[in-house]
């Protein structure tokens, strides 16, 4: 009997006066379990802006040491703008998906030339800035300032699906309409930043994507998803592109005591950063991949090689591929010299300590360091 109860949803579990106890419950959770995290200690919509780009594809765990050493260099939007983009990049180097920190600095140099340096207000001028969708938006103008501004993202995705008891693919249109509706009738008049982080949290803390801990959440008794015994398959995503196999192969060119590194240009994978030279190959051979690989360095650095010892197998994934990396020794025979300043440059590996390299490139140059 209790059971057949326990299974049968309210009738409207998101009337008004429903909500508003849904929110002071809410926020009572939050206040006694919320993580202590360094972007929490401030309402500067500078901080929370920063917080809210790293924190997209990356977890909290990951982010902090990173978000810390960030404003510890560009302390404001003024510094940020006026920085160098290597260096940005340099900071961010590790967390992945480096066009939201070129976009980053982009934004900065906006919010100086538009707003003089003053992070707007306004929804509409804060998403003219470059990298800011709808959910960052919302994050930073009610995080920062209060706006009664809604969000979504990964947690809030999840946890409004199972709320409302969605059954609905939550990336397909009809979903996303009713979820940012949902998001925002979720909001109360003031405190919109505070419900709106208790939501993330509950999401990242208890609503989990595998085995969420009902029995602990605060919001079991507005769950739709938990009423019906379907908290296990809500949300209903769709199945995942299976991963493409890529091989690829690099070479550590050496020149005496130094080695090539050379800068992706804009429009590669890793615009604005150090590697060294890498290409895709079709080959598992070894003495294929170097025949390639020599020819293939030639033809983009101009310079002659001769391929040696290979130095590692890196395994490593980017977006939807997985990346096999043959990593070889390589030393210059002959070619053109190249400029100290231009996109190719020899380097000690001490110096490669100074430049921002691909996640790869920063492993190949720990190798090297340790003399492998
Ligand atoms: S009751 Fe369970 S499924 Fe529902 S919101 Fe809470 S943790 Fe998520």
């Amino acid at each position: 009997m209790l059971r057949s109860l326990a299974k049968t949803p309210r009738c409207d579990p998101f009337s008004a006066a429903s909500l508003r106890s849904l929110r002071r419950r809410l926020i009572t959770w939050y206040r006694r379990h919320r993580r202590d995290l360094p972007w929490r200690r401030t309402s500067d919509p500078y901080c929370v802006w920063i917080s809210e780009i790293m924190l997209q594809q990356t977890q909290v765990v990951t982010v902090v040491p990173y978000f810390e050493r960030f404003v510890a260099s560009f302390p404001n939007v003024q510094a940020l703008a006026a920085a160098d983009e290597h260096e940005v990049l340099r900071h961010w180097e590790g967390l992945g998906y480096y066009r939201r920190a070129r976009q980053l600095h982009r934004a900065a140099q906006q919010i100086v030339e538009r707003h003089g340096g003053q992070f707007p207000h306004d929804r509409d001028d804060v998403l003219q800035l470059a990298g800011i969708g709808r959910y960052t938006a919302g994050a930073i103008l009610s995080i920062a300032l209060d706006q009664p501004e809604a969000i979504l993202e990964a947690n809030t995705v999840r946890l409004h699906s199972r709320l409302l008891g969605s059954q609905e693919n939550p990336a397909s249109r009809s979903a996303q309409d009713r979820l940012w509706q949902f998001a925002a009738k979720l909001l109360p008049k003031r405190g919109a930043g505070e419900l709106n982080q208790a939501l993330m949290e509950v999401g990242s803390l208890v609503c989990t994507p595998k085995a969420p801990r009902c029995g602990d959440c605060p919001l079991a008794e507005w769950c739709q998803a938990r009423a019906l015994g379907l908290e296990g398959v809500i949300p209903r995503l769709a199945k995942k592109i299976p991963a493409t196999s890529v091989r690829e192969a690099a070479a550590v060119v050496w020149r005496g005591q130094q080695v090539l590194v050379r800068l992706h240009p804009t429009g590669e994978r890793w615009a604005g950063l150090w590697d060294f030279p890498r290409f895709p190959v079709e080959t598992e051979s070894p003495r294929l991949v170097a025949d390639e690989l020599a020819r293939c360095v030639t033809d983009q650095t101009g310079l002659r090689i001769v391929v040696g010892e290979p130095l590692a197998t890196i395994k490593h994934t980017v977006t939807r591929f997985r990346i096999t990396l043959d990593v070889y020794h390589a030393r210059r025979t002959g070619g053109r010299q190249l400029s100290a300043s231009g996109e190719l440059r020899w380097l000690r590996p001490a110096e490669l300590a100074d430049v921002a390299l691909s996640t790869t490139g920063r492993k190949i140059a720990r190798l090297i360091s340790q003399g492998v």
